[in-house]
């Protein structure tokens, strides 16, 4: 008998018919005799709807209240499931986060979890119960409701299986696994049967939201074995998330495209050429809680220099307020931004053994000359930011560039 945690998807639960399938299905793993811990989204769109009513009301408002309210999606979806479960003739008990309780730190909207209490869920899988706890939440020490941002009911699926040491994790979404890119914008995209930890951490980190960062974090450091699959498809195996030993000795270049939409660029012009630049700079934009991406410092001429670096578009106006201030501070020329830009980044655990890949990026966005305006490069990623509106070609580009299109 395995123990089994199914994660559901917002457009898995999304109507209650939805619902109903993913009781058949659940009561289908039961039947075979495992025990099933289930992990819902709210139904999709309704996260976006209650951070919608939120800002009706203020524009900033308080972290902990949006906690509040964000968190209730996944409580409806938690308790139709149990009944759409009872329906099916099994035995089900739902909980929210703070119930179960998984603790988190109090970071409200992107809280880590820390910890998570598997007594009551033991206890009602031993009595023959399918487990029901809603994704994307958590309580604090002082039974504060938190959240774990957007997309964070992967990583509730994932901590649930590490915690419980579940044999397996499967994430159900609506494409049938993980693939060389975001199927929505490449169709000759292909399905992966496997992808290593490590490739899908840097697509994850890179924008390919099929699986939250976290959840892929965490997977790795407890080794949970993680599956991503269709909701809407009882076929196929999805896409296996391995540890690199177990993949095939011939390892593709790349093994898929990444890319972000919301990417934003700032340049202070003109800056003083001396130490601690960098830091005067960036301080303040760490003070202000806004994470920097991308970095480039131009080379110095006549004692001044261009810093140029990226945030994510939402950050944009308050980044370009405190530049206003760094900038007189600096003595700067000025400062410029650009948020209509994006990046694309190719991944790919190959590219430590063959050289070259970078320029076969560069010739091909150049064939169809798309300007690359900031470049960086780890050992199995090279990214590139770029105009926004050259994005999906740059994408199809790419992918057809490295091959992606045609099977092994
Ligand atoms: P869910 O609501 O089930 O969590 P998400 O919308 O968060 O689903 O993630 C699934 C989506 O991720 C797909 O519909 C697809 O558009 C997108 N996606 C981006 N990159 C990839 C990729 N490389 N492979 C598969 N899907 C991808
Ligand atoms: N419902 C949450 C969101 O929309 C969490 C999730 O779907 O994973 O971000
Ligand atoms: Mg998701």
């Amino acid at each position: 008998m395995a123990l089994i945690v199914q994660k559901f998807g917002g457009t898995s639960v999304a109507s209650t018919d939805r619902i109903k399938n993913v009781a058949r299905r659940v009561a289908r793993w039961k039947a075979q005799g495992n025990d099933v811990i289930v992990v819902p989204s709210a139904m999709s769109g309704e996260t976006n709807r209650l951070i919608g009513l939120a800002r009706e009301i203020s524009a900033e408002p308080d972290p902990r209240e949006l906690d509040v309210i964000a968190s209730t999606g996944e409580q409806v979806t938690i308790a139709l499931l149990a009944m759409a479960m009872h329906e099916e003739g099994l035995k089900a008990k739902s909980y929210t986060g703070a119930q179960v309780r998984v603790l988190t730190d109090s970071t409200f909207t992107k809280a880590r979890i820390l910890q998570i209490d598997d007594e009551k869920i033991r206890k009602d899988l031993a009595e023959g119960n399918v487990v029901v706890v809603a994704g994307f939440q958590g309580a604090d020490e002082n039974g504060n409701i938190t959240t774990l941002g957007r997309g964070g009911s992967d990583t509730s699926a994932v901590a649930l299986a590490a915690a419980l040491k579940a044999d397996e994790c499967q994430i159900y979404t609506d494409v049938d696994g993980v693939y060389t890119t975001d199927p929505r914008v490449v169709p000759e995209a292909r399905k992966l049967d496997t992808i290593t930890f490590e490739e899908m951490l840097e697509m994850a980190s890179l924008g390919s939201k099929v699986l939250q960062i976290r959840s892929v974090e965490f997977a790795g450091k407890y080794k949970v074995k993680l599956r991503v699959l269709s909701s809407f498809d009882d076929e196929g195996e999805g896409t296996l998330i391995t540890v690199e030993e177990e993949k095939k000795m011939e390892q593709p270049i790349i093994s898929g495209i990444a890319f972000n939409r919301d990417e934003a660029k700032l340049t202070v012009l003109g800056v003083p050429d001396r130490p601690g630049i960098a830091y005067q700079i960036l301080g303040p934009i760490a003070e202000a809680n806004i994470d920097v991406d991308m970095i480039i410092q131009n080379v110095g001429h006549d004692g001044t220099t261009d810093f140029s670096f990226t945030v994510n578009r939402g950050d944009y106006t308050k980044a370009l307020g405190v530049l206003e201030t760094v900038k007189t501070k600096l003595d700067a020329r000025g400062v410029v931004g650009d948020n209509k830009t994006c990046k694309v980044s190719a991944v790919g655990v190959g590219m430590r053994s063959h050289p070259g890949v970078a320029s076969q990026m560069f010739s091909a966005l150049a064939s169809e000359s798309i300007n690359i305006q900031m470049i960086s490069t780890s050992e199995i990623k090279i990214s590139v930011v770029i105009e926004e509106k050259y994005l999906e070609l740059a994408v199809r580009v790419l992918h057809k560039a490295f091959g992606l299109d045609k099977a092994d």
